[in-house]
């Protein structure tokens, strides 16, 4: 028996080795809260924060005070969205966001909405994309905060950030963005990209869970933000509560490591990821590769094998961990709600498989992968009714 391949990079990945050595002191002798301000132990628990408060903001381009620590990109997206919403209520009661967006965010509208906001949900073309010049249209000067993610989890679909980010600069409208598929993957640059907020996550980039950041446009212009936790006043009176100084650690550790090895890993995780895409759509008709075939992460292949059933297919390799549609909603039986925004078949959105790849992941993994699947595949629709097979696709 080999063990379970993990091929579910998007939902989480493991703690590189050497993030995790970089933080076992701060649980132990350099245990101290970073507020302490009058003895050592407070003084040694601080500098691990604020170095990696500095490498954080060198990952986005941006400067170390910009950077607040989260929980994670759940908190950091709640914070963005409402934190606006009740800064800039006097200017505007008008959110713009998409139908792709993660839950985190899509719920937080719907939260906000309830409250008395205004919420435009875009929709997206057959591959995910939102169309820069809809973002445009759907601006009214009640507007206050446009949010689109850089890249999807589940299809890894890339929007075009800088030519929203112009747009909205334009427009005098604030941009949040939730980068964290994108952040260690492909390039950020917040100024580059003219974003005003974004939201990543420590467990996505081989850091620790429960932490993560959100960037927060200081100058050109200042972005004001509305705290949505009080207390000791912690991150400049915008996230109070002790803070995570293990997970921070490893927060910085993670980004330094991706900053170093993301060109590389870039690469690698393309080639295998082709060379999936190529060998299972060679060897089985019927494939349908869901999200931008170029605009797209490297690591992400999400794919369609109609006249089988997601679930049945997932069950019959318990041995490779994949996820259907939706990883993050996936104790709802509901569809992918972003499959559906593609307005795909729904043969093909109920036989949609995402594949993860990391950077762990390797050739004889692979491989190995390629072959589980050509062979369960052939097996499942060996018994499935041909007369399904007409009003497929
Ligand atoms: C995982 C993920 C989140 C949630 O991040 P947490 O740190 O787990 O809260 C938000 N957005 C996207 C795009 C994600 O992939």
């Amino acid at each position: 028996m080999r063990p379970p391949v993990y091929m579910d990079y998007h939902a989480t990945t493991p703690v590189d080795p050497r993030v995790l050595e970089a933080m076992l002191p701060y649980f132990s002798e350099k245990f101290g809260n970073a507020s302490s301000r009058q003895h050592s132990f407070g003084w040694m628990a601080e500098e691990g924060v604020e170095s990696a408060r500095v490498v954080v903001a060198r990952s986005l381009g941006c400067e170390p005070k910009e950077i607040i620590f989260t929980a994670g990109a759940t908190e950091g997206n709640n914070l963005a969205l409402k934190g606006v919403a009740e800064a800039y209520r006097a200017k505007g009661d008008h959110i713009i966001t998409v139908q792709t967006e993660h839950k985190s965010v899509l719920d937080t509208c719907k939260k906000l909405e309830k409250s008395g906001l205004k919420v435009t949900f875009l929709g997206v073309d057959e591959f995910g994309v939102v169309d820069p010049a809809d973002v445009r249209s759907a601006i009214t000067p009640k507007t206050i905060l446009v949010s689109v993610m850089t890249a999807n989890n589940e299809i890894g679909t890339i929007q075009d950030i800088t030519a929203i980010g112009a747009i909205c600069r334009e427009r005098d409208v604030v941009l949040h963005t939730d980068a964290t598929q994108a952040v260690g993957k492909i390039p950020i640059d917040v100024n580059a990209m003219k974003v005003d907020l974004l939201s990543l996550s420590g467990h996505k980039v081989y850091g620790p869970k429960g932490i993560g950041a959100l960037f927060i446009r200081n100058k050109n212009p200042r972005v004001a933000l509305a705290a949505q936790t009080d207390g000791g006043g912690h991150e400049r009176g915008l996230r109070s509560g002790t803070l995570n100084v293990p997970g921070i650690v490893g927060l910085g550790a993670a980004l330094g490591l991706a900053a170093s090895s993301r060109d590389e890993e870039y690469e690698r995780t393309k080639r295998y990821r082709d060379r999936m895409l190529m060998a299972l759509t060679r060897g089985l008709d019927e494939v349908y590769l869901n999200g931008h075939p170029a605009s797209r992460l490297p690591n992400n292949l999400n794919l369609s094998f109609v006249r089988v059933d997601e679930n049945a297919l997932m069950m019959s390799m318990k041995d490779v961990a994949v996820s259907t549609g939706s990883a993050c909603s996936s104790s709802t039986p509901e569809p992918s709600h972003v499959l559906r925004a593609l307005r795909l078949p729904a043969a093909r959105v109920s036989s949609a498989i995402r594949f993860g790849l990391g950077r762990m992941t390797t050739e004889e993994e692979v491989d190995y992968v390629i072959d589980r699947v050509l062979t369960e595949v052939r097996r499942l629709r060996s018994h499935a009714p041909a007369m399904k097979v007409a009003s497929a696709v």
